[in-house]
């Protein structure tokens, strides 16, 4: 790394110091305390991920770092810092819980920040700008608290929030990343490849949370990997269902809950189908062997065969015909 990159680290660093000791030590992070508190994030939680607060001051990090020194052209290569009309720089994070990233080292690379409370026109979440240090496509929240767990594991959980992977974590759910609010990018992935084989997305368990599911399903072809889908019940998120049902209900979810995709893919189907009626009834069995031709494992395929047989009254044989004419098709 070059010395660039070490200034930069250092004064996110000192930015996330300073954020925590707002939140944690001042009445200026009251509010922002007692809204994590009220979220079940307990003041060790809030350590262990080092949150912080941005109060509503829009030189309190710019001054912070003037009065260290910090040149102009660092400034503003930080992304700490927006620029006004009059191109004169100011915080870029104001009255926001801040939720630092860290890199595989460690190291404080970016922020997002989320407001305290909803507001017209105001994003939920304002993440850092890309920066000498800070690649978006390449950072995964948490991974250097969850590498270790993950490797215990022998999985990690993807999930779409951060506050989903500080709640599991408290839940004592440990293998938990979340990606900046993308899908996984290959840097990524080849990241997670060095510490794992299995992926389990854990999405929201509301319509956007399982549409994502299924784009991600079919985009994640990388055969470095196998693949398992964890659904929150109730149209919940895995932050809302762990402190509406509690660790050990999430726990066991995880423990003994993981879809194959293949299983999750068809119930995806069967939700938008109405399968009381005969036309929707051959659109879903098309769309379901359109995905089971996929499959490699002759074993798995007779599986899924039986249940769809089943499911739909027909018999195996007419399913497996209609399976040899979709590969003759796709040959
Ligand atoms: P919370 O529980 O704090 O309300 P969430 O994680 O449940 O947040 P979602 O609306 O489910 O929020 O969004 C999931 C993720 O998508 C967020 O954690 C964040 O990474 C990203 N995200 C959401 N809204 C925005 C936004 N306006 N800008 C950038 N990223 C966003
Ligand atoms: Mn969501
Ligand atoms: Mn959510
Ligand atoms: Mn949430």
């Amino acid at each position: 790394q070059n010395s660039d990159s070490q200034v930069l680290i250092k004064m996110y660093s000192e930015a996330a110091k300073l954020y925590s000791h707002i939140l944690l030590k001042t009445e200026n992070g009251t509010p922002a305390l007692k809204y994590l508190n009220g979220r079940d994030l307990d003041n060790g939680l809030i350590e262990t991920f080092d949150l912080g607060y941005a109060p509503n001051n829009s030189n309190l990090l710019l001054q912070f770092f003037k009065d260290r020194k910090i040149d102009d052209s660092t400034l503003r290569k930080s992304g700490l810092f927006a620029e006004n009309q009059e191109g004169e720089l100011f915080d870029r994070f104001r009255d926001r819980v801040m939720v630092p990233i860290t890199d595989e080292a460690g190291n404080i690379i970016a922020f997002s920040g989320r407001i305290l409370n909803k507001s017209e026109g105001t994003a939920k979440y304002m993440n850092s700008p890309e920066t000498p240090i800070f690649n978006k496509s390449k950072a995964l929240f948490n991974l250097s608290n969850a590498k270790k767990a993950i490797r215990d594991n022998k999985s990690v959980i993807l999930f779409e929030g951060f506050m989903d992977v500080i709640s599991a974590y408290k839940a004592g759910v440990t293998n938990g990343v979340a990606s900046m609010g993308t899908s996984l990018t290959d840097q990524q992935l080849y990241t997670l490849s060095r510490l794992t084989n299995q992926i389990n997305v854990c999405y929201d368990g509301d319509d956007p949370g399982v549409e994502a599911t299924y784009r991600a399903l079919t985009q994640l072809n990388d055969d470095r990997f196998s693949y398992g889908v964890i659904s929150v019940p109730n149209q919940k998120d895995p932050d809302e269902y762990i402190r509406s049902d509690g660790a050990d209900k999430f726990k066991n979810l995880v423990e003994n809950g993981v879809q194959t995709p293949m299983s999750f893919i068809l119930n995806y189907f069967r939700r938008n189908y109405n399968l009381n009626n005969e036309h929707d009834q051959i659109e879903f069995l098309n769309r379901s062997l359109n995905e089971i031709v996929k499959l490699q494992s002759p074993v798995e395929i007779d599986m899924y065969v039986g249940k769809i047989a089943d499911e739909m009254g027909v018999s195996k044989e007419a399913i497996n015909k209609e399976l040899d004419t979709l590969r003759r098709k796709m040959a």
